[in-house]
């Protein structure tokens, strides 16, 4: 009577990765070096390659270039498992983890705008610009209670307090080894925008565990937000899952390719005739930074 246990022990482990495209741009050689190198990795397993639209900012996000995103992966040979997720079908799922995190105490409503967090003199910064400095975390209950009668808040991780629960934690890259996590170097992030309930960070892990994802395969440039991803887990009983973050694809002028680069979209290449077997070749081996 063991079978149906062992069976849900193996779907559990199969070796599973993800491409996790924001659509608010056509995709580029970044895009496509990220996205074959998961599918690869799990292809080369025997495992499950799944896609996700990260399309919770519907101010930027845009159904056509959700389109255009399935069929660039189509173009380039990407097939992915099961069907496509959409993040902005998942609001639910991401308040109810909200919830549990404001019920242990470690998220806070936040009044702020971007103007008072520049404003704020002593404000340390962090690698992605002013650290937040803590203003609403000490907010009395009556005080927040009356102003979130009026308005919308935000909400903030208190990561300090978080990782006095967890204690000291770490995860593992693939390319850079075993990392202390130090999710105070990004400060209290937000894991809930006023305007559409939830973010990237909360967002991410918790469908990261929902697809039961293994391996998360990603640029370098989210190396940094990993560490606070990883608190996240901890705090709301997620698995971590192992990391592999590979160096950028860099245009002919030596920068990192924005979805800007119009020359270099997948569309681009595609519409002068390049080969989607000449684009992965042409990205090079994927090492870490
Ligand atoms: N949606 C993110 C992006 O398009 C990627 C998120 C991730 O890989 O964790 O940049």
């Amino acid at each position: 009577m063991t079978a149906p246990h062992l069976a849900v022990e193996t779907v559990d482990k199969l070796l599973t990765t993800r491409f996790a495209p924001s659509p608010t741009g056509r995709l580029h050689r970044g895009h496509a070096a990220s996205a074959h190198a998961a599918w690869a990795l799990a292809r080369a397993a025997g495992g499950r390659f799944v896609l996700r639209i990260e399309d919770i900012d519907t101010t930027r996000c845009r159904p056509e270039f959700e389109a255009a995103i399935l069929a660039d992966l189509a173009w380039l040979g990407l097939d992915w498992d099961g069907p496509v997720w959409r993040q902005s079908q998942r609001g639910p799922v991401y308040r109810e983890a909200l919830d549990r995190l404001v019920a242990m105490g470690l998220a806070y409503p936040c009044f702020c705008t971007r103007a008072d967090i520049a404003a704020a003199a002593s404000a340390p910064h962090g690698p992605e610009g002013p650290l937040y400095p803590g203003t609403c975390r000490g907010l009395d209950p009556a005080t927040s209670a009356a102003r979130q009668a009026v308005e919308q808040p935000a909400w903030r991780l208190d990561v300090a307090g978080a990782l006095a629960r967890t204690g000291p934690l770490r995860w593992h890259d693939a390319h850079a080894g075993w990392q202390a996590a130090d999710p105070l170097a990004g400060g209290d992030i937000v894991i809930a925008r006023r305007d559409i309930g939830t973010a990237y960070a909360l967002a991410v892990v918790v469908d990261d565990a929902a697809q039961g994802v293994t391996d998360v395969v990603r640029g370098v440039d989210l190396f940094a937000a990993t560490h606070v991803q990883v608190l996240l887990q901890a705090l709301l009983g997620l698995p971590t899952p192992r990391y592999h973050h590979h160096g950028l694809v860099l245009g002919a002028d030596g920068k990192r390719l924005a979805k800007r680069d119009a020359g270099e979209t997948l569309a681009a290449l595609r519409a002068a005739g390049v080969a989607p077997a000449a684009v992965l070749a042409g990205l090079g081996p994927l090492t870490g930074r």
